[in-house]
């Protein structure tokens, strides 16, 4: 028989976090060793429960959650989300341009497939949460990977971005607070931003899953906030603030000049509906999440769990010799950078195959995140501190006689 091959579609499209360093991982793990997961942000895995109300919103309304709901989501959870940015001071919202998804990773690929032509370009950042690269190749566009500056506390640099725009560029992607690198942008910064999408008319596509996990007294600004002018679609869920990513929970909302994106619009309408809707009794969640005790404060602040790991983390990094880590303001990440020379590292993958050999210990490696060079990696902080110590001697003892064949 013929073989059945995959679609041409899927050529170039990668999402390595769950790569082949994960396949190794779950092979050790077969084989009865334990392996210290530290490549996916998934804090109930680690014993970060959701707020338990929200439990409650989901199990109270379960009889009455067996049905399909309206293709854009159910309409409390709408009405919740449109008051959490009438807060935030978004413009020209409404509750008809807000779309619930299985996931931001569903809203992602829903609005990639509906905005992009072929050959359209999508500014990126580099590195990136790298499903934004994977579903603009799989939706037919280009991905223009603009550099984030390492030196300046990995801020977008304004100047590549300028460099990089084309008159196929139709929009420009933010992750802020970002994964990877835990960047949590300022004001300026945003206007910089702004004015780029504003001379060359382009859609900003700011994604926000992190909004409300920061750390050292950093602010959250909401591009959308900053300009009434231009589209923005803003994204954001319950999987990381309310710890809930097995519930597969997001939402996105249009704002500003919402009338020049009226036609995209309709494609997103058309996409939501082909897909009947999102899961119905996660969406009960929603209101609670958005209007209740915001609980993730007793984990950011001084003392409190999270805040805690970071410290561990970046210390921890910064005091293994030839590697190097910028403090991460949000997020549940560090980025961090390898003396390629001393380690002698031309592979980057590599590297994290010989880290989860010797030290069962899984990262994911640089250019799983359209990182051009193979000299950083990502660690995921959220293990207890009990673990996480450990694990930081691990990886110093590690690199303490690392050289790459
Ligand atoms: N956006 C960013 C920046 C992320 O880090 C993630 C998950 O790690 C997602 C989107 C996907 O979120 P969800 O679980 O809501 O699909």
């Amino acid at each position: 028989m013929t073989k059945i091959t995959k679609s041409n579609k899927l050529h170039g499209v990668c999402y390595d976090i769950r790569g082949p360093v994960l396949t190794q991982a779950k092979k050790m793990e077969e084989d009865g060793l334990k392996v210290l997961k530290l490549n996916i942000g998934n804090p109930a895995a680690f014993g970060f429960d959701m707020p338990e109300d929200m439990h409650r919103d989901i199990i109270r309304n379960l009889y009455s959650a067996q049905g399909y709901c309206d293709s854009k989501g159910l309409y409390s959870a709408r009405v919740a989300v449109y008051q959490h940015y009438q807060q935030k001071s978004l413009p020209h919202i409404s509750v008809d341009n807000i779309y619930i998804g299985n996931g931001v990773s569903e809203l992602i690929q829903m609005t990639t497939q509906a905005l992009l032509n072929n050959g359209d370009e999508v500014l990126i950042p580099a590195p990136d949460y790298p499903l934004w690269t994977a579903s603009v190749k799989l939706a037919g566009g280009t991905p223009v990977h603009y550099r984030c500056d390492e030196q300046q506390d990995w801020f977008p640099d304004l100047e590549d971005i300028k460099k990089k725009v084309s008159n196929k560029t139709k929009a420009l992607v933010l992750i802020n607070p970002n994964n990877p690198t835990g960047a949590v942008y300022d004001k300026t910064l945003l206007q910089g931003l702004i004015d780029i999408a504003r001379e060359h008319q382009l859609l900003l596509l700011s994604d926000e899953i992190y909004e409300k996990i920061l750390y050292d007294g950093a602010e959250h600004t909401s591009i959308a906030a900053m300009c009434d002018d231009l589209p923005v679609i803003t994204f954001n869920g319950l999987a990381k603030t309310y710890r809930a990513a097995g519930l597969r929970m997001g939402w996105m909302i249009l704002s500003g000049k919402v009338s020049a994106m009226s036609d995209l619009a309709t494609g997103l309408d058309m996409l939501a509906s082909m897909r009947l809707c999102a899961n119905v009794p996660a969406q009960f969640a929603i209101q609670q999440a958005l209007g209740g005790v915001q609980s993730i404060d007793a984990l950011i602040e001084p003392g409190g769990r999270l805040f805690e790991q970071r410290n561990i983390a970046y210390e921890g990094l910064n005091n293994i010799d030839g590697v190097s880590c910028v403090k991460p303001k949000g997020a549940l990440y560090a980025f961090a950078k390898v003396d390629t020379a001393k380690f002698n590292v031309k592979n980057d993958e590599k590297m994290m195959l010989d880290l989860l050999r010797e030290e069962k210990i899984l990262l994911v490696h640089g250019r799983a995140f359209n990182w051009p060079e193979p000299d950083h990696f990502r660690l995921v902080f959220l293990p207890h501190k009990d673990e996480l110590e450990p694990a930081m001697a691990r990886m110093q003892r590690f690199f303490a006689s690392y050289r790459q064949a």
